[in-house]
């Protein structure tokens, strides 16, 4: 019979940690630690299974599956001497949801439930404490209310029903904290809530337990189709297949006096990856209170003088989950009548800063190996490091002229400036309209996803570290200030009111994520230490402690990736940032963005608009020198390393006016009439320049132009080698379809680099290429590599080619089909593997079949991609080429591409595969 539900407790456990697929993340975890005889409450697992068979049931949970959960239940009474509704002993549950990859706050918690009006008198007999007792049901009321009832804000500025009535009551009474809330004015509120839930939703809120149970786990399957789980899964990559599995486990109490406690931990620093334990409490507190922002939690440290023997104990398992785990944990935990219960562990988000520094010292302390630590961090991590922070003297003068508004905790690290939004649904708007926005808000929900995705940064009034703000800011590399309590925000007229000034929306703010401080307008950013370090060259290695570690990722992934990375750049100064990034080359120049260049685009349109080659080739000399300067500086700074030079590719109006009045200025300035030009501008004009006059068919044309750009090349390079300096440079004809297209052009190369280095007497290597980027090209590029040298796969052009899809024209549908899944992802930036990739793969065997030893390459924007990346190395090419920006980025992914696709072993060498599970 199929096993659908999982028992964990009393030191052993029906599951472990291997079983997330099935279990969940977090009842694989409880398996795992009651497994290895941690405290963990009792309980048990419903499995993903059950929320396949749930909708596929059209909502219901399956009689073979109730059956089972019975089972379970009885044996979770047995094991805790407890039952179920029982007015006398009442056993109490909590019903967890846990997808298989963490979801945090995706999902609904119910804690106490089991409660009634019956149940409720016999905790209290139990306990001898009827505020305890009304404070549990309160609780259990208040969440089965809105998780399973649906009671819950509508409008964007709504505050909680539920919380609307506690303040009413609170009014009532006069009191100010919920704390003052006696025992009668909790049961009160059960009363008020339960009439509320009737009238607003027309339930009646279920009296027996077993009816309460059934409703809860169904809320939770449900769970998995609400909106925020939607977006979060969108944003995340998580197939909707997965599902959630449910836990059902024996309520353990924080909230019994002064002796009990709940919190959160991480075992390292979180935000900063420092070895020391980080997490925050509260004493007399249950379930989110610590999360959730309602009280500002303390400190762990202070748990030492709390409960010296809890945070002992803490200690201790923070070593022990380390080890076994070997990695950084995140865990909840209560603390009932001085005895400590773990609920959950779980491997911690963290800051990309603390994903690279834990993982280097993991390293260190042997915990794990290089390998396994290059594939704990994401390659987009790194472009938290390479972020801007705020420019330390703009921060001083600002704070020096009283623009310091507010202190809070540092969450989320980096600097962001932007304008005041107070909900999330501005947010939104505001960044579409394309402005930077600071998400301000009371405390952050899961609502708030898509906000503060697209936010700059965050800001909240309440909560701590591992607040709801703090956990998703760090997860999005948002820049984040949390629990900065000074804040008084209005939802209502959108303003808030801080140190006796008043902000509103759209007002300028700034916040530094590392520090934790507020301040008021506008404040520059600056360059982040990696980049004053490698690219400024303005801070000193060993006052760069984030560089050093960020060096040691950079130096292992080099010893493991197979893939070259080079860069596209087009200008000394990119190229210089790219090599000090790790650049090994130049993959793409173009040399176009060179004609718009200082002095050069008069040169360039009088040979446009030339009628004879006379003409033109008095307009080319002009050029001639001008390139020639430009390749120079560029060999110079790569020092011998391969540079890909691009022969002329946009269609040649691009370069000429379109206004009249620039028109008229151009004609004034060649000497002739403004007809004349208009009508060469209009002659020029094509219907769809993407499949016009560009690419090698300039070149073929005009063969003129293509000569003086090799003899710039040529005479560069001959130049530079004369200094000493070795050069390496590729001439890249773009656009070819057809192999004579290629052979035409590269005659005209290899003639003019034969004439250089006889008229110079200098020799250099060079080589003759094409790009890849029609799909002829790639269907023939067995041809084509009895001409081409190397082949640098232009993916832009060949996934616009490919797909029949006009990259500048596609915003309107192609967001709609990501949206859709007809693609899974934007084909411009991740490589449609199945389409684009099937046409590289082919051009890459047909390539290599006539010439073995052909160079390959890539150069379209996928090049910076990581999954593309992938793909690259799957394929066998050589090298990829990405902005300099991303080269670092490239390293790391090109390693983890080796590391995660290891070459098949040959057959002969195979040996038998050892079992047991992997640490
Ligand atoms: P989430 O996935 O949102 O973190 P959890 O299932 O972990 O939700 O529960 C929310 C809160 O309730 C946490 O603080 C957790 O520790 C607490 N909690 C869950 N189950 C129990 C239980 N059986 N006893 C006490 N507290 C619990
Ligand atoms: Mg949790
Ligand atoms: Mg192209």
């Amino acid at each position: 019979m199929k096993k659908y539900v999982y028992f964990f407790g009393g030191g052993s456990a029906e599951g472990h940690m291997d079983m997330k697929s099935l279990l969940g993340g977090k009842g694989a975890n409880l398996a795992e630690m009651a497994g290895i005889g941690l405290p963990v409450p009792p309980g048990f697992t419903v499995s993903t299974e059950v929320c396949d068979l749930y909708y596929r049931s059209r909502k219901a949970i399956p009689p073979a599956v109730k059956q089972e959960v019975e089972k379970n239940l009885k044996k979770l009474e047995k094991a805790t001497g407890q039952s179920f509704g029982d007015p006398k002993n009442p056993l109490l549950v909590s019903i967890r949801s846990g997808a298989r990859a963490s979801m945090p706050g995706m999902m609904d918690t119910i804690l106490n439930l089991g409660l009634n009006e019956k149940t409720v008198a016999g905790l209290i007999a139990k306990t001898d404490n009827p505020r305890f007792a009304y404070d549990c049901y309160r609780r259990f009321v208040q969440m089965y209310g809105d998780v399973v009832l649906g009671l819950k804000p509508v409008a964007k500025d709504d505050i909680d029903p539920f919380e609307a009535i506690i303040e009413r009551t609170k009014e009532e009474r006069r009191i100010h904290d919920d704390t003052d809330l006696t025992a009668d004015d909790l049961k009160d509120l059960v009363a008020r809530f339960k009439t509320a839930i009737k009238e607003k939703t027309g339930h009646d809120f279920p009296e027996d337990p077993m009816k309460q149970m059934w409703g809860a786990i169904g809320a939770v399957f449900g769970s998995w189709m609400n909106e925020r789980a939607i977006a979060y899964r969108k944003l995340y990559d998580i197939p909707e297949s997965w599902g959630t599995a449910v836990n059902v486990q024996l309520m353990v109490f924080g909230n019994m006096g002064r002796d009990s406690g709940t919190g959160v931990a991480f075992t390292r620093d979180a935000a900063t990856g420092e070895n020391s334990f980080y997490g925050e409490y509260l004493m007399n507190a249950q379930g989110e209170d610590v999360v959730a922002g309602i009280r500002t939690p303390l400190p762990i440290i202070e748990l030492k003088k709390d409960d010296p023997k809890a945070h002992a104990q803490l200690e201790k398992i923070r070593h022990i989950l380390e080890k076994h785990y070997a990695d950084m944990m995140d865990i909840e935990f209560t603390i009932q009548q001085g005895k400590l219960y773990m609920l959950q562990c779980r491997v911690g988000k963290r800051t990309a800063f603390a994903a690279i520094k834990i993982a280097v010292d993991m390293v260190g302390e042997k915990l794990i190996s290089e390998k396994e630590a290059l594939k704990r961090i994401e390659p987009d991590q790194l472009n938290q490091l390479l972020r801007p922070i705020f420019d330390p003297a703009e921060k001083e003068t600002a704070i020096k002229s009283g623009r310091l508004l507010a202190k809070g905790l540092n969450a989320g690290p980096g600097a962001a400036t932007g304008r005041l939004v107070f909900n999330s649904v501005d947010a939104e708007a505001w960044a579409k309209r394309g402005e930077k926005v600071i998400l301000t808000r009371i405390e952050t929900s899961p609502e708030d996803i898509k906000g503060m995705n697209a936010a700059e940064g965050i800001l909240t009034a309440r909560g701590g570290m591992t607040s709801h703000a703090a956990l998703v800011a760090r997860q999005m590399g948002r820049v984040c200030v949390a629990g900065c309590t000074d804040l008084a925000i209005d939802y209502a007229t959108h303003q808030m009111a801080v140190g006796g000034r008043k902000l509103k929306e759209g007002d300028w703010i700034s916040i530094d994520g590392t520090t934790g401080q507020v301040i008021e307008g506008k404040i520059d950013t600056k360059p982040s230490e990696v980049l004053q370090v490698l690219v400024a060259k303005s801070l000193d290695v060993k006052k760069a402690p984030v560089y050093q570690t960020f060096a040691k990722v950079m130096t292992w992934a080099d010893a493991h990736r197979t893939l070259k990375i080079r860069t596209n750049a087009d200008q000394p100064d990119q190229a210089a940032n790219a090599v000090a990034f790790g650049a090994e080359g130049i993959g793409l120049c173009r040399t176009e963005h060179m004609f718009f260049g200082e002095g050069k685009i008069g040169p360039m349109r009088e040979m446009i608009l030339a009628d004879t080659l006379d003409q033109r080739k008095t307009a080319l000399a002009k050029l001639l020198p001008l390139q020639r300067r430009d390749f120079a500086g560029i060999f110079e700074v790569m020092k011998g390393r391969p540079v890909t030079i691009r022969t002329i590719d946009p269609p040649l109006h691009e370069f000429l006016p379109h206004e009249e009045k620039d028109q008229r200025a151009l004609a004034a300035e060649m000497g002739v009439s403004y007809e004349k030009i208009k009508e060469r501008v209009d002659s020029l004009h094509e219907f769809n320049p993407m499949l016009g006059f560009r690419g090698c068919r300039l070149g073929i044309i005009y063969p003129e132009i293509t000569e003086m750009q090799a003899r710039a090349v040529f005479e560069a390079a001959a130049q530079t080698k004369k200094k000493g300096i070795d050069v390496e440079p590729e001439v890249m004809i773009p656009l070819v379809g057809h192999v004579k297209e290629l052979a035409h052009q590269e005659k005209l190369v290899r003639q003019t680099a034969e004439a250089v280095m006889k008229e110079q007497g200098v020799k250099f290597k060079y080589l003759v290429g094409t790009m890849i980027e029609i799909p002829r090209g790639a269907i023939t590029a067995d041809e084509i590599a009895a001409v081409a040298e190397f082949f640098s796969f232009g993916t832009n052009d060949l996934t616009q080619t490919t797909l029949g899809v006009s990259r500048d024209d596609a915003a309107r549908f192609l967001r709609p089909y990501v949206e859709k899944e007809i693609y899974a992802k934007d084909p411009f930036e991740v490589i449609d593997r199945d389409g684009v990739g099937q046409m590289m793969r082919m051009a890459v065997e047909r390539g290599r079949k006539t010439r073995p030893g052909i160079k390959l390459g890539i150069c379209g924007e996928h090049g910076g991609d990581p999954s593309s990346i992938e793909f690259c190395h799957l394929i066998g090419l050589n090298y990829v080429s990405c902005s300099p920006f991303r080269v670092p980025i490239a390293r790391l992914a090109a390693a983890r591409a080796a590391l995660l696709n290891p070459p098949a072993a040959p057959a002969k060498a195979a040996k038998p595969k050892k079992s047991g599970r992997k640490r």
